[in-house]
């Protein structure tokens, strides 16, 4: 992929660009452009080639397996927001609700070096690489850590290819986040790992966070009795204005929604009585037709073993004449239709009004996701000012 996808923009899709495809909310892919290939789904296949040269943002079509039908797809350009939604996933991730919370509250921006443990999937990463001036990120699980470094490597984030994200394979927990090479100097930290409580210590090493500055924690955890250690661990370890928020991120949508009047309200409730009365109707014709025909095969039966001397052609005749009476009823019944096509009414069910129809009045209202993309654990903040001086002078004394 283009090293500086996640970082620049451009107009238009090239060969070797990693574009994310948007087939619905849900479901959006990564995919690298190559002449050649194709990109297959149910709703048809798209070539490359089909795509390479066009905007960014393009709809792209393509005609069905079924004749004189479409396939539309959009290609868009990656973002770590977009990618958060489309990225392999190897772990929890922390989503953008939470993540964009996250960044406000630690004031992070391109002087920040932020401390990230741990990696993960790299969702949070490519969010900090954007906003953040520096960003260590740290991965105790070695395989985790190499997918998350090609990855990182493949989007261009990488210091080492004039990015800003360095990754290191250590467990924080029992290893700290001294680095060999220079002294961290964090403005802020995020932790997300099982035991943060275990990390918060380490930060107190010489170097890791910077001297006589503001510097903001925030813990990412699922459970309770985990954010009660961290804040223990946090207050033992001199941090202050210790907050703990959830977040409940929601989707509003602008709809618009049919007026009705308490005439149409009266409407329904006498469609739903007529429909009622239609099918208890209906219900009883069956019945009565079923018994009939219960009752005759009985007769027929109790005919057949009891009057032997009856000849054939008598119980022939008997048997039609009562079963001609009741089949008519039930033809008859059948015949005259019972359900009454309903009118129109704007509740009723069988009709499906577009949305914004003009023939009815509409009004705008917002309606909330059912369906919400957002696995929300309690973050906890701190701060504190890591003044050296202060912290050297019981040793001193
Ligand atoms: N925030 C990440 C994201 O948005 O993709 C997800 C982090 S995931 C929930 C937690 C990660 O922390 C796991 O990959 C796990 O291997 C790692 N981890 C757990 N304990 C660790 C430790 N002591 N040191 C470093 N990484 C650790």
């Amino acid at each position: 992929a283009s090293k500086s996808t996640f970082q620049s923009y451009k107009d238009i899709v090239q060969e070797n660009d990693l574009v994310l495809i948007w087939i619905s909310r849900d479901h959006i892919k990564p995919v690298v452009m190559k002449h050649g290939e194709n990109f297959n789904t149910r709703y048809g296949t798209f070539p490359h080639t089909s795509i390479i040269g066009k905007p960014y943002g393009s709809q792209i079509a393509t005609r069905t397996a079924k004749a004189n039908k479409f396939g539309f797809i959009h290609v868009l350009q990656p973002t770590a927001e977009l990618w958060t939604l489309s990225l392999p996933h190897r772990t929890q991730i922390v989503y953008t609700y939470d993540s964009s919370y996250i960044m406000n509250r630690l004031r992070l921006g391109p002087n920040s070096t932020i401390i990230e443990a741990g990696t993960g999937s790299g969702s949070l990463s490519h969010q900090l690489a954007r906003t953040c001036g520096k960003v260590l990120t740290y991965e105790f699980h070695e395989v985790r850590c190499e997918q998350a470094k090609q990855e990182f490597k493949e989007h261009g984030l990488l210091e080492e290819d004039n990015g800003n994200l360095v990754i290191t394979h250590r467990d924080v927990c029992n290893e700290g986040f001294k680095l060999n090479d220079r002294d961290c100097e964090a403005s802020a930290v995020f932790l997300d790992l099982p035991a943060p409580w275990d990390a918060i210590p380490h930060l107190n090493t010489q170097g890791i966070l910077k001297k006589n500055e503001k510097v903001s924690v925030c813990c990412f955890s699922p459970c309770f009795e985990q954010v009660d250690k961290t804040l223990k661990a946090l207050k033992e370890n001199g941090w202050q204005e210790i907050e703990m928020v959830e977040i409940q991120g929601k989707n509003f949508e602008s709809r618009r929604q049919m007026v009705r009047t308490l005439d149409d309200a009266i409407n329904i409730l006498k469609d739903q009585k007529e429909r009622k009365d239609a099918g208890i109707e209906k219900r009883n014709k069956m019945n009565k037709k079923i018994l009939t025909e219960a009752a005759k095969n009985s007769k027929t039966e109790n005919q057949t073993e009891n009057s032997a001397t009856t000849s054939k052609d008598e119980t022939k005749a008997e048997v039609e004449g009562s079963g001609t009476e009741a089949d008519k009823q039930t033809d008859a019944t059948e015949q005259s239709p019972q359900l009454k096509k309903p009118k129109f009414n704007p509740f009723g069910k069988g009709f499906k009004v577009k949305e914004g129809d003009l023939n009815y009045n509409w009004i705008q209202v917002s309606k909330m996701e059912s369906e919400i993309k957002s696995h929300t654990s309690y973050l906890t903040f701190a701060s504190k000012i890591y003044d050296m001086k202060r912290e050297t002078e019981p040793n001193d004394q």
